[in-house]
């Protein structure tokens, strides 16, 4: 096989065959999604050095925002990172695994009768509420564990953690000691806007609370926050997205590196008229005689509607042997058409993959073309096609 048909060439030679495939599946397969651990690395020591003395922790909560919870944990405990932050208790258990001796902390927090399982596999529930709070001690008192929890503490979102006033209610605990809090933090509402008014708002808000809670490490910064300045980097900083290749400062060049690349397969090639409509609903027309190559990828692979081709828009673009071309006509749930009239002819054929991530297309400027941001980009996608790591740990 050639370069350009052959999965191989795409995953590199000493890449073993994911395990959940046979060597057929490998050469048959209708996509690969290739996740630069390496990358992932480079961006934690650049986000570190950003935040340093901080602490850089790492988010790797949704399987790790797509990439592969095992992997990453697994590389960035082995560059240094030492603590760790999860969803769901499930999560914790695979990060526990990948990461023998780091703190992970589990953001959904704490529910009745899962006390052994925190236990079990020694992670913390961010706790974020009063009751949750004391079924946590109650747990540690009738079993004589002896973990630790985070507080957090709500500054403005709404979403989880306590209220100022409860927070500053705990002080007298804190003051007492052997309280089993690691960590005090909360959470921004609009870290990746610089003009947002909430940004010192909350920052302010935590100061005096992380000031309460003497003793207790403070957290604040996600990927933005940690580039809002040093006052807003306490002593640790917990970025996702940056991690794997989202923009965290919108509005200028972005400081992390690129992390996915997807390629997928063209399945057919082919001719229409001027005057045709491509896929469903007909919403785009051929103005000239048109060639289309259409690829195995659609929203059901996270390659969102959204992007579709439409008359009279900008639609998203691929790769297709090295130039940019633009998508044509609805994306359906498997497939989606490129319009290839502006390549020589022959220059791309069935089998051949095209690049939908990756080669300079990034997560943030599909996620433009979806509607979205880069992290719903990365969590919805690909289920359907080979994974491919680089740089495994
Ligand atoms: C998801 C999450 C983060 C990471 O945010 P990014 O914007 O992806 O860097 C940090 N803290 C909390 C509480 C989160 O839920």
């Amino acid at each position: 096989m050639n370069r350009a048909t052959d999965p191989k060439s795409i995953i590199g030679d000493d890449a073993p065959t994911p395990p959940h495939l046979d060597v057929r599946a490998l050469e048959a397969t209708t996509g690969v999604l290739t996740i630069d651990l390496d990358a992932i690395a480079e961006n934690w020591s650049r986000l570190e050095s950003r935040a340093v003395p901080a602490e850089c922790a790492a988010v790797v909560k949704a399987d790790a925002y797509g990439c592969g919870l095992p992997q990453v944990t697994r590389k960035l405990a082995a560059a240094g990172c030492k603590t760790f932050f999860v969803a769901t208790l499930e999560e914790a258990k695979h990060a526990r695994e990948a990461a023998p001796s780091a703190a992970i902390y589990v953001l959904d927090g704490f529910f009745a009768n899962c006390g052994d399982v925190f236990a079990k596999f020694d992670v913390r529930p961010v706790i974020g509420d009063l009751s949750e709070l004391a079924e946590w001690d109650a747990y540690r008192r009738t079993s004589g564990w002896k973990g630790s929890a985070a507080i957090h503490v709500d500054t403005g979102m709404n979403r989880l953690g306590l209220g100022i006033n409860d927070a500053r209610g705990l002080v007298p605990r804190i003051q007492k000691g052997d309280h089993g809090i690691t960590l005090v933090m909360s959470h921004l509402v609009s870290a990746e806007n610089v003009h947002a008014s909430s940004n010192a708002r909350q920052a302010a808000a935590f100061r005096e609370i992380a000031s309460l809670f003497s003793g207790v490490p403070a957290s604040l910064a996600n990927s933005s926050g940690i580039f809002l300045g040093s006052q807003f980097q306490f002593d640790m900083v917990r970025p996702g997205a940056a991690l794997y290749g989202v923009n965290p400062t919108p509005e200028a060049d972005t400081p992390v590196r690129p992390v996915v690349n997807l390629k997928v397969r063209v399945a057919q090639i082919r001719k229409i008229e001027k005057g045709e409509t491509v896929g469903y609903g007909g919403i785009w027309t051929a103005r000239r005689p048109t060639r289309l190559a259409v690829v195995t990828a659609g929203y059901a692979d996270g390659y969102f509607r959204a992007a579709s081709g439409i008359d009279g828009t900008r639609s998203a673009e691929a790769i297709v042997a090295g130039q940019r071309c633009p998508i044509a006509g609805r994306i359906s749930m498997d497939l989606t058409a490129i319009d290839i009239t502006d390549l020589p002819p022959g220059a791309v054929r069935r089998g051949h993959f095209v690049t939908l991530i990756g080669d300079g297309i990034g997560v943030d400027e599909l996620a433009h073309h979806f509607g979205t941001i880069g992290y719903e980009v990365l969590t919805s996608l690909g289920k359907r096609f080979i994974r491919a790591y680089r740089g495994e740990a």
